[in-house]
């Protein structure tokens, strides 16, 4: 089934959701029988399983989907996907509604946006991951009063060799960063 095939005569917020993920129109395929929320290991934490999101989407619930924390929580694990039986893009779908939600302003209640743009801001950087950049970064803009806090669970980590003092970047970052201002311009 295309892609143009299955967008015939479906709501906007899903066939806009269908387009922005690769094999997105898997999620016509839906049985509901929730082995996905079964699988997930954060499920407790989530306003509402994959499953029952993936029902609201297709009641054309923008608002509640994007304002849910259910993205959020996912931490891309990859096992609902593995598991689905109808081999839907779980997590894949769970990005793109990531997406959508941070070009609205909407977080779910949770402080994730601002972390993930924190890490990918330090990965266009240096190619790689920065502990003490992105704990460092991410309290001081967003949450300042916590950063005392989290003082000697830092210095814990550098006396256990847990975490770099000094960012270090990947040979030939310019090659990355051609890479991922490509795949920016191609998602405009
Ligand atoms: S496991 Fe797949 S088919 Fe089952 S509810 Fe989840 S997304 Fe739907
Ligand atoms: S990929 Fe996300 S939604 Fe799927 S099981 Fe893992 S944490 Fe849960």
């Amino acid at each position: 089934m295309s892609v143009q095939h299955v967008a015939e005569g479906i709501s906007p917020f899903l066939k806009e959701l269908i387009e922005d993920t690769p094999k997105g129109e898997r999620i016509m395929h839906c049985l509901q029988c929730g082995s996905c929320g079964g699988s997930c290991p954060n499920s407790a934490d989530m306003d509402h399983t994959p499953r029952k999101l993936f029902a609201m989407i297709m009641a054309n619930q923008r608002n509640e989907v994007l304002a849910a924390n259910t993205q959020w929580c996912c931490v891309s694990c990859y096992l609902c996907t593995t598991r689905c039986p109808q081999e839907i893009p779980i997590t894949d779908l769970m990005y793109a509604l990531k997406r959508m939600a941070i070009a609205e302003g909407k977080s779910g209640g949770t402080n994730a946006p601002a972390l993930a743009k924190t890490f990918t801001d330090l990965v266009d950087r240096y190619g790689r991951s920065y502990e003490l950049g992105i704990a460092g970064l991410y309290h001081l803009l967003n949450r300042p009063v916590a950063m005392a806090k989290m003082g000697p669970m830092g210095l814990s980590m550098f006396a256990k060799g847990r975490m770099a003092i000094l960012p270090t970047k990947i040979d030939k970052i310019d090659q990355l960063q051609a890479i991922i201002n490509k795949a920016r311009e191609l998602s405009k």
